[in-house]
């Protein structure tokens, strides 16, 4: 069947809109026409570079949407059901799964290739060129197939836009927070980038009952949507927050440190490293190039103070209980989903809405792709 996506052709341009051939779903595998994606940051790791991935690739892996047809073997899902797509499969049988990691699922190993599990390329497009769905999700298409461990049910009176928003960047900013952060009540918590992840770390620090909350975000605009998710004080340059920070803790800094900005670098975790105190966590969400070592820090103080630093992808989370747990805080009104979507687009208009995502003080927090009815 004929499929409308946009896909990164090359390293440093812009995404184009096509007409792609999408296969049928092979055993495993479901067919979603997809509803609602998300204009999420890593998107842009694709076509930068940053994320070095196979070319061509149909971007977008953040979406809900409606299983249209199931494979051979499908129990999960059937026809009809509404899902959220999970940027990383859970498998749950794998060593990772088994071990609780299922955010490190082996399955997810050909999210940046795209390729299925039997090694074919979902989508045909001009020429006869094979392109697969990035995170074997490829949400800014009208369909797209995708492995049944790679699609979360979610009740059906959800509106398609709340669910879309748990399938990465609240679940990868809430979770950060609280399972790879294990932010607890009374914590001192700093947050940097306050964008689509970081306003969720804020709100995820809040819920947890955290003492105060220190947003951090060169766009001085960032200040009123921070206070609205759960910042008690907001700062342009760490070297502001220091001494309020130093004054508030009675002198012993933050407990936990989360850096959700676009691209990390060394400057940046230095300074969040250094407003934390004894034991302080500083976890890594961000991502950067390969050659981009965003971690430089005297190992000094990392031993003498007992400092750690974590990596987190996907917020450290659980797929399969984290996506519906955020549906349910949000239905008990714990945490603000409908409120961080400021802007809506076509899927012909992605790539505007990811140059309002570079600009500051345009206003976007989360962007959507609303997917047209056929
Ligand atoms: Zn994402
Ligand atoms: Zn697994």
């Amino acid at each position: 069947m004929k499929t409308k996506v946009a896909v990164s052709m090359e390293v440093g341009k812009p995404f184009e809109i096509v007409e792609a051939e999408l296969d049928g779903p092979k055993a495993g595998e479901v067919l979603v026409k997809w509803k609602v994606a998300g204009l999420c940051h890593s998107d842009l790791h694709v076509s930068s570079g940053d994320m070095p991935s196979t070319l061509p690739l149909v971007v977008g892996h953040e979406g809900s949407g409606v299983v249209e047809e199931v494979g051979p073997g499908v129990t999960r899902v059937k026809p009809g059901d509404h899902i959220v797509g999970s940027f990383i499969p859970g498998c749950g049988t794998c060593s990772a799964c088994a071990r609780g990691m299922s955010n490190l699922c082996n399955e997810g190993w050909n999210g940046t290739t795209g390729l299925m599990a039997d090694g074919r390329y979902p989508f045909k497009l001009e020429g006869g060129q094979g392109a697969g769905g990035m995170c074997n999700l490829g949400t800014f298409s009208e369909r797209a197939i995708c492995k049944e461990q790679s699609v979360v049910p979610v009740q059906e009176w959800i509106p398609f836009e709340t669910a879309a928003l748990v399938g990465c960047g609240v679940t990868t900013g809430y979770s950060s927070t609280i399972n790879t952060a294990g932010v607890k009540a009374g914590d001192i918590v700093v947050v940097f980038g306050i964008g689509g992840l970081g306003a969720n770390a804020l709100q995820a620090a809040r819920l947890a009952g955290a003492r105060y909350v220190f947003a951090i975000d060169s766009d001085a605009s960032k200040q009123d949507v921070a206070m609205k998710f759960g910042a008690t004080h907001f700062f342009s340059d760490p070297t502001d927050a220091a001494p309020v920070l130093n004054e508030l803790s009675w002198g012993e800094q933050a407990d936990k440190a989360i850096i959700t900005i676009g691209v990390a670098d060394a400057a940046v975790t230095e300074a969040a490293f250094n407003l934390l105190g004894k034991r302080g966590v500083l976890v890594l969400v961000s991502m950067g190039a390969m050659d981009n070592y965003s971690v430089s820090i005297p190992g000094l103080f990392l031993c003498q103070l007992e400092k750690s630093i974590k990596g987190s992808l996907f917020g450290s989370a659980n797929a399969n209980y984290d996506i519906p747990n955020l549906l349910k805080l949000w239905d008990q009104k714990h945490i603000m989903l409908d409120e961080l979507i400021t802007h809506r687009f076509t899927l012909d208009e992605v790539n505007k809405g990811y140059e309002m995502m570079e600009t500051p003080g345009s206003g976007l927090l989360r962007g959507l792709i609303i997917h047209e009815d056929d």
